[in-house]
Parts: structure tokens; C-alpha cells; sequence
């Protein structure tokens, strides 16, 4: 046997990212490595364990190693200690797993120190206890099988557990860096614990299920965790606890990830929501919510627009740090959240409150009306909608018809596919919703941040590059061909519009039309228009080509934005730069106006630029015809329309063109040449 002394000089102590390098050379040898520390001595193998230890900064540690390699052993882990375990020893860089808050970007204006910034996801003033997002208890069945089919179960279990957690690592390191997603491979570790797995035979060859045993050991390795001193190693209970759920899901096949929330109105704190998640949210109780990573145009902020709920996004892990029920303000239109404000900052925030809502009460009243510009010029305004609800929603509010379904809402979140019996009830209720005026129902549009568990999809290093939108639907032809007979019966109820996804090129067009005219000759169906949207460059650049084919072009200015630009719309590191009103998106959409019209077809906007109170008129004087936005932007947008005129708009996209860059753009400048 063999010892050693070592003092940590890591500057917040033994805590999970180096105990997990230490985790992780320790069982690399075959001799047996134990640590102790005070009175306690620990599996070295063991993470759980070597984190009770409760090790901080400056503390020293005892390694004691025993058999065939523990020279090699011994010498491999001194060295590690000394060199820091995989950080820096002096630089005091982030060390519980998640990145520090976000810094404010240099050229932000002076917030209050309790002010933190982020990005607006949707527009609105909150005013309420902030409460983060947690999921549902689980409800574990106390019946257990032989040890050996509990341990069976076990097994699947956390193989299963392995897998999701792979998959949250790619899926957190692309949207939100390496740092944010160090954490899940952490979690990965305690699946294959030995002491933990030790406990959880035990209970099992005591008679536990699998459900149980493991429950009851994660359990008591959180409370253990807990008791500690330092609080950043105390946090890791939350991870365990985490891991634990996770497996217990699995174990209990509990599908729910619902959060348990409180009666009373709060504002949700969140690492990130999902569409579903966020779709699910109680508006009546919601105020509206704050997520650490996110981009305004990814779904998640689109859903909150559409919901009304004020939202800000990519705030950084800051916020998962603030205390349930701190009062806060958030302000979802300059994507900030203020904990705890000062009497005058929180009158400030409750009268433009008020402001806000007198405004949006007077927009209302006039929703019904025509959006006609002050010099004639009359502008379709029509709602973008997810489901019967919203089309419902956007009907009262004035919308002249839908200019987009998105219909993946419908795939979403389930074990396997609509069948086309409920896809046809939902579309035959939006039509009817909509009373007559026209609904641009969009194929499905899968991949990129809307993945489709059922389908089994390849991970792709880029899936916003990758199969999404058409192509996926071209390569699963049954899926479109099943919606498309769906569409198809709905056309039957009122006026319907079919529209493809992320087109980038004409034989694209030829293959999803090939698939239109096969399923129209085997129903009784009306002709129905037949549009593409403009997501890709590509499609822009050759809309004198595609118009001749199509009826009308829908501009899918967030795609857009996001494939001219390289940035990915998900991405908090660049989303919050990818700005629609680019001039090189703006010269795209022109260029795609002018295909148009030639042909004689018309254009509308259904990305989010369309709801942006700079980019309207811009676009009106590009010559859209018809801007597609949330349902409860239709009344603000037809109100901000009525007091343009034409010529203006014309003038402001003439500039815009010429500006160099976004921010020239909102500031109304002209490009100078320097
Ligand atoms: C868009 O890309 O602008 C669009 C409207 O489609 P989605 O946001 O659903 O990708
Ligand atoms: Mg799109």
C-alpha cells in the first residue's frame, strides 16, 4: 500500500468538475484508491463519495492506493492534484458546472447592479415573485419482480438514461457551449457510480424494485451531499437528485416533465423551456418567464409572442441562482430582469405597465378594421398559429386569415405520429375557426430545434444544415403523404392554402408537388394555392425561377436571417446578433419581391421581423404584401400600418438598403462610405 498527502489548491475546493478528473484517472489503475479526508476515508472510484468529502480550497487530502500498479497509480493522481486537475489554480475560473452570468456586452447601457440582461424574447412588463421550473414528483410502484429481473430493469434503465444524457450534452454543448454542457457528462458519471450502484443492489437483493432501490440510494447520496459545508459542493444535490429523477422516469415509464408550480402568479425561471413546455404554461398564472440560454427567434420565444407572455431569454445561469419568490421586474421588450427593486425603479415599471396596457386596449378596439396605409395603400395582416386555440385567438383579434400553421405542434411531444383522422379534425377546426378567410396550412417542418423522437432521426453535428423541413419529408414521404390527405379533406370546410418549408431548390418544388397532385387525384378535393416559403438564400436568389411554379411566397425571415448570416438562431453566443434587419436579409427580400411581382405574385413576411415595429415599414416599402405575425401582434401591427403612408416606406427600405450593417439599419442611417 501506498500513501501520499496533497493539498487542493483548486479555488473552490474538491468540487464536481475536478473530483470527476480525479474520478476518472483513479479508474484507469486496478490497485484500490481510497481518499481520506478528516475522519472520513472514501472510494476514490466513486464520485458521489468523493464529493461528501467536503473538500475546500488550501484543505489536504490523504491518497492511499493499493495493488499491482499503485507506484504508477499514486504518481498519476500526486501529479494530477498538483497541475490542478484540469483547471487553473489561479484564475478563479467558473467551477460548479455552469458558466459564470452572462457579462453585460460592452457597449450595454448602465444597468442596476440588480439587473440582469439578457436578450427580449417577447414583449410585456411582469411584475411577481420570481419561481424556477421543476418537474413533477414521481409516483414509484413499491411491487418488486426477483432481484434479477430488478436488475435487468435496472440495467435498461440507466442505458436508456445514458443515451438522453448524451444526447442533452450535444444538444446543450451546440446551444449553449462546452461549459454549460460539462454538467450532463457529470451526470453521466453517477450512472456508473460504484458505490452508488453498491446501495442500489443491496436494496434490490433486499427485496426493493429496481424503482425503489434506486430512489431510496440517490436519495440518501443527495442528503449526504446537502449536509456539506461549501455551498457549491452542497449544490450538487440538485444534480443528484436530478440524475435520479431522470433514471426514475425511465424506471416508472412517467412521460410527465410538467412542472409543479405555484397557485399564485409568478415569473418561471428556466435553463430553457421547450416549444411543448412553454406552450403548456398557464398565462393566468405565468407572468411571464426568464431562461438562461435561448434565442429570440427559436421557438420557444416565438410561442411566448404568440402566448402574450413577456419573456426574456439568454439571461445566463445567473438566474437558476435567484431564490424562489424574489420579487422581480422583468421587462420582456429590453430583456432585462431587476430582483428586488427600489420604490421609484418599481412605480417606474408599474406606469409603463399601465401605459402598455391603455395602448393595447385602444390597438384592440380598432382590430377589426383594414390595415390601409394613411395614403391608400392597404397591407394583409394575418396571424402565425400553432393549434385551434390560436387560430381562435387571432380571429377575434382582427387577423385576415393564417398566414401560417405550424403544424410540427401537432407532432410534437408524443410517442408517435398524428394519424390523419386527427390531423384532419385539427385543420378542419382551424379553417372553421377562421370563418372564411384564408389559412396557409405549412407541411411539416421537423429537424433543426424541433426534433421528432418516433422518427428515430440520425443525431446530426448540424441539424439546422441538415435533414429538416422538405427534405425530411421528401425522405418520409408517408408522413407527407398522410398530412397531405389530411389538408386535403380540410379544404373541404373553407379556403386553404398549402405551404413548403426550407425549399432550396426547384426539383425540391417538383418532387412535394408530384406528391400534391398524386393525393388530390385520390380525393374529392378543391384546387388549393400552392406556396413555398423563403428560408434559404438560395430560394431567394432564384425566385424569378420559382414564381412561374408557385402561387405565392411566404419569407421565413428567422431561417432566413439565420442561414444568411451563419448564425445560428438558437445559439445565445450569436442569436441575439442575427438581426432580420440585415441589409443583406432586406436585399434578399426585395430580390425575392421583385421575382414575385413579375410574375404577378404576391409576398408575405411569416417570420418574426414581420411583428418588429422598425422592420413594418421597411417591408411594406420593399413591397410585401401581407405580414404574418402572433395573434397578438395583429391589432398593434394593423394600428402601426394605419399611420403610415407608402411613399414613406418606401423612402426608409430605399436607406435600409444601403445601410452596411443591422444597426445602421434601426438607426435609420444611410451607409457612408468610409
Ligand atoms: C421562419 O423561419 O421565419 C419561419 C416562420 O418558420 P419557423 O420559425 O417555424 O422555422
Ligand atoms: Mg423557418
Amino acid at each position: 500500500m501506498k500513501q501520499i498527502d496533497v493539498v487542493i489548491r483548486n479555488p473552490t475546493g474538491l468540487h464536481a468538475r475536478p473530483a470527476r478528473v480525479f474520478v476518472d484517472t483513479a479508474k484507469q489503475f486496478r490497485s484500490t484508491v481510497r481518499v481520506r479526508h478528516k475522519e472520513k476515508q472514501v472510494n476514490a472510484k466513486s464520485l458521489i463519495s468523493l464529493l461528501t468529502l467536503g473538500v475546500e480550497s488550501g484543505e489536504s487530502i490523504s491518497i492511499e492506493v493499493d495493488g499491482e500498479d499503485e507506484a504508477q497509480a499514486l504518481a498519476a493522481l500526486s501529479d494530477l492534484v498538483a497541475s490542478g486537475l484540469g483547471e487553473s489554480l489561479t484564475d478563479g475560473s467558473p467551477t460548479n458546472g455552469h458558466a459564470p452570468p452572462a457579462a453585460a456586452p460592452a457597449d450595454a447601457l448602465p444597468v442596476p447592479a440588480n439587473t440582469i440582461r439578457g436578450t427580449a424574447g417577447a414583449p410585456g412588463i411582469a411584475l411577481g415573485p420570481v419561481f424556477q421550473f421543476r418537474r413533477a414528483t414521481i409516483a414509484v410502484q413499491e411491487q418488486a419482480g426477483t432481484p434479477t429481473e430488478e436488475r435487468v430493469r435496472l440495467t435498461a434503465a440507466l442505458t436508456e438514461a445514458r443515451t438522453q444524457l448524451g444526447w442533452l450534452y450535444e444538444q446543450t454543448k451546440d446551444r449553449a457551449g462546452v461549459e454549460e454542457a460539462a454538467i450532463f457528462e457529470v451526470h453521466r458519471d453517477l450512472l456508473d457510480d460504484p458505490d452508488l450502484l453498491a446501495n442500489v443492489h443491496a436494496l434490490i437483493d433486499g427485496g426493493q424494485s429496481a424503482a425503489q432501490a434506486w430512489q431510496r440510494a440517490t436519495e440518501d447520496q443527495a442528503t449526504a451531499l446537502s449536509q456539506l459545508a461549501d455551498p457549491l459542493l452542497a449544490e450538487r444535490t440538485t444534480d443528484v437528485r436530478d440524475v435520479g429523477e431522470r433514471v426514475l422516469r425511465v424506471l416508472t415509464h412517467a412521460a410527465s416533465t410538467a412542472p409543479v408550480l405555484p397557485a399564485e402568479p409568478f415569473i418561471l425561471i428556466a435553463n430553457d423551456l421547450t416549444p411543448s413546455e412553454t406552450a403548456a404554461l398557464d398565462p393566468a398564472r405565468v407572468l411571464g418567464f426568464c431562461t438562461a440560454i435561448g434565442g429570440p427567434n427559436a421557438h420557444t420565444a416565438i410561442l411566448a409572442r404568440a402566448l402574450g407572455l413577456p419573456a426574456v431569454v439568454s439571461a445566463g445561469s445567473g438566474v437558476l441562482e435567484l431564490v424562489d419568490h424574489t420579487f422581480a421586474i422583468l421587462d420582456g421588450g429590453a430583456g432585462t430582469l431587476t430582483t428586488q427593486p427600489d420604490e421609484a425603479t418599481l412605480a417606474q415599471a408599474k406606469a409603463a405597465q399601465e401605459q402598455l396596457r391603455s395602448r393595447r386596449s385602444a390597438e384592440a378596439a380598432t382590430a377589426a378594421e383594414a390595415a390601409i396605409t394613411r395614403d391608400g395603400h392597404r397591407v394583409e395582416v394575418v396571424a402565425n398559429v400553432g393549434g385551434v386555440e390560436d387560430a381562435r385567438k387571432a380571429a377575434a383579434l382582427g387577423a385576415e386569415g393564417v398566414g401560417l400553421l405550424r403544424t410540427e405542434f401537432l407532432f410534437l411531444q408524443r410517442d408517435q405520429p398524428p394519424s390523419e383522422d386527427e390531423q384532419y379534425a385539427v385543420y378542419r377546426d382551424i379553417v372553421t375557426a377562421m370563418q372564411g378567410q384564408p389559412v396557409i396550412v405549412r407541411t411539416l417542418d421537423i429537424g433543426g430545434d424541433k426534433p421528432l423522437p418516433y422518427l428515430n432521426l440520425p443525431s446530426e453535428e448540424n441539424p439546422f444544415l441538415g435533414q429538416r423541413g422538405i427534405r425530411l419529408c421528401l425522405a418520409h414521404p408517408d408522413i407527407l403523404r398522410e398530412q397531405l390527405r389530411a389538408i386535403f379533406r380540410a379544404a373541404a370546410h373553407g379556403p386553404l392554402r398549402i405551404m413548403f418549408p426550407m425549399i432550396a431548390d426547384l426539383q425540391e418544388l417538383r418532387a412535394a408537388r408530384k406528391l400534391i397532385d398524386e393525393i388530390r387525384a385520390t380525393t374529392d378535393a378543391p384546387q388549393v394555392e400552392i406556396g413555398i416559403m423563403i428560408e434559404v438564400p438560395a430560394a431567394a436568389l432564384m425566385a424569378d425561377l420559382f414564381a412561374p411554379k408557385i402561387d405565392f411566397f411566404s419569407i421565413g425571415t428567422n431561417d432566413l436571417t439565420q442561414y444568411t448570416l451563419a448564425m445560428d438562431r438558437t445559439n445565445p453566443l450569436v442569436a441575439a446578433h442575427a438581426d432580420g434587419l440585415h441589409p443583406a436579409v432586406l436585399r434578399l427580400i426585395e430580390r425575392t419581391v421583385q421575382g414575385a411581382h413579375a410574375a404577378g405574385k404576391w409576398v408575405g413576411v411569416c417570420g418574426e421581423l414581420g411583428s418588429d415595429p422598425l422592420a413594418v415599414p421597411i417591408l411594406i416599402g420593399l413591397g410585401v404584401d401581407e405580414l404574418s405575425v402572433s395573434a397578438p401582434a395583429v391589432p398593434t401591427v394593423k394600428a402601426q400600418i394605419r399611420g403610415l403612408t407608402l411613399a414613406d416606406c418606401r423612402e426608409q427600405a430605399r436607406r435600409a438598403l444601403g445601410c452596411a450593417t443591422a444597426a445602421e439599419v434601426r438607426q435609420g442611417a444611410m451607409h457612408v462610405e468610409i
